[in-house]
């Protein structure tokens, strides 16, 4: 799998940020956008950019730019996407077990609200009636996605409304005067197939069919990006096609021309990203190499929280002899980012890159083992900018009370 940014460049940009360090490619972005919006361009399709996969300003103006609106789950991801330039009805605000008052803080600050369980309905309802319009979050109970710690539309999953509730759901919004103007559902992360978002669709198209004032009917996200070099991915024109199909014969029968919303996250920036960390020991026990990295799951989780596989070049040495090497980070607990990896042969001193490191990457970074967050750095064609500087010690004791 090669880099989408030449690796020399990767390295140069090590030396002069040092490592480790987040490193993103801008044109990658802009080409799954692209290549998202032309397979449902027939659709009246609009993408929310689902922002916790990457929330810096830079990466949000970038598909603002593109004309994006975006998907939020807290109030602080919606103050930062106000922040970047976007419209407040243009953010969609899905939160999960907020409270209230959170609720009530987003509304006065403009956005599109997304509800996903009764209890927050009925309240809504009773306060704001139907003086402001709102989304629904179904769960169809369909099983879709890669990792069970990844899927939300499962029958125990503690998102959406259950597709059994919508008695109870149509109960309240006629007796509170709720007004409905979106059906909203995301079942999961990497969805292969699309016989399965089909199927989710079609309970979707159908439910959608029983409320008045329709005006979009949101498809989450979940479409598989590729993590090995012969991984099969969602089929996205595939999808487009089927989709598309499905939705003419829905607004013949609705009698009105809506709009398709997708919110992806993984899709848009997953590849874009890569995550650049120095080996400081190679370390030759009975049963195994390691490659222990100055990084450790503080920088990157992804493998520690749901074994996701990270494709790994050597930077430093891609002409080497293959030999095989549990890389390992440096935080006093388990932190593996792979097991028996081939690898051209890794020396002391050398950059490894991670792939698909854009979502879920940097913003899952924390300050494990009081180690310091690393820098971010977009590179947009000849051009490249530090967008977050590396943290420091002080930025670590900034908070605590002494
Ligand atoms: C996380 C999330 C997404 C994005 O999921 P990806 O797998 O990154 O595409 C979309 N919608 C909602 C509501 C989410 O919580």
């Amino acid at each position: 799998m090669s880099t989408s940014i030449a690796p020399q460049q990767l390295i140069r940009l090590a030396q002069e940020f040092d490592a480790p360090l987040y490193v993103y490619d801008a044109a990658t972005m802009r080409r799954q956008y692209h290549k998202l919006e032309n397979a449902f361009k027939d659709c009246n399709v609009k993408i929310h950019y689902a922002m916790k996969a990457l929330s810096n300003i830079n990466v949000l103006k970038i598909f603002k730019e593109l004309g994006a609106g975006l998907d939020a789950v807290s109030i602080e991801e919606v103050k930062i996407g106000l922040m970047a330039g976007y419209a407040a009805e243009e953010i969609l605000y899905t939160p999960n077990c907020v409270s209230f008052a959170e609720i009530e803080a987003c509304i006065d600050l403009g956005v599109k609200l997304n509800i996903d369980n009764i209890s927050i309905l009925e309240q809504f309802g009773n306060k704001y009636g139907n003086t402001v319009p709102v989304c629904i979050r179904v769960n169809p109970h369909i099983m879709a996605g890669g990792h069970y710690k990844i899927s939300t539309g499962h029958i125990d999953s503690k998102f959406g409304i259950s597709i059994h509730q919508m008695r109870h759901v149509e109960r309240l919004i006629k007796s509170l005067n709720i007004k409905v103007e979106g059906i909203h559902m995301h079942t999961g992360s990497d969805i292969l197939d699309v016989g399965v978002f089909l199927n989710g669709a079609e309970i979707l198209f159908d439910l959608a069919l029983g409320f008045p004032d329709i005006e979009y009917i949101d498809f989450g996200s979940g479409f598989k990006v590729g993590y090995k070099p012969d991984d099969v991915t969602t089929d996205i024109d595939v999808l487009g096609e089927g989709l598309t199909e499905r939705y003419r014969k829905f607004c013949r029968e609705y009698g009105k021309d809506i709009q398709i919303h997708f919110e992806p996250g993984k899709f848009l920036v997953s590849e874009s990203g890569y995550f650049l960390a120095k080996v400081n020991v190679i370390k030759q026990t009975t049963a195994t190499v390691f490659a222990g990295l100055d990084a450790g799951f503080n920088h990157l989780m992804r493998p520690t929280l749901y074994d996701s596989y990270h494709h790994i070049t050597n930077l430093s040495n891609p002409e080497g002899k293959q030999r095989v090497y549990t890389v390992v980070g440096y935080i006093c607990e388990t932190d593996t980012f792979a097991w028996d990896r081939p690898l051209p042969e890794v020396n002391e001193g050398d950059i490894l890159c991670f792939h698909n490191a854009g979502a879920y990457g940097f913003m899952m970074a924390s300050n494990y083992n009081s180690r310091t967050r690393p820098a971010e750095v977009l590179v947009d064609g000849d051009d490249y900018k530090l967008i977050r500087r590396r943290e420091t010690l002080d930025d670590i004791l900034a908070t605590q009370v002494l």
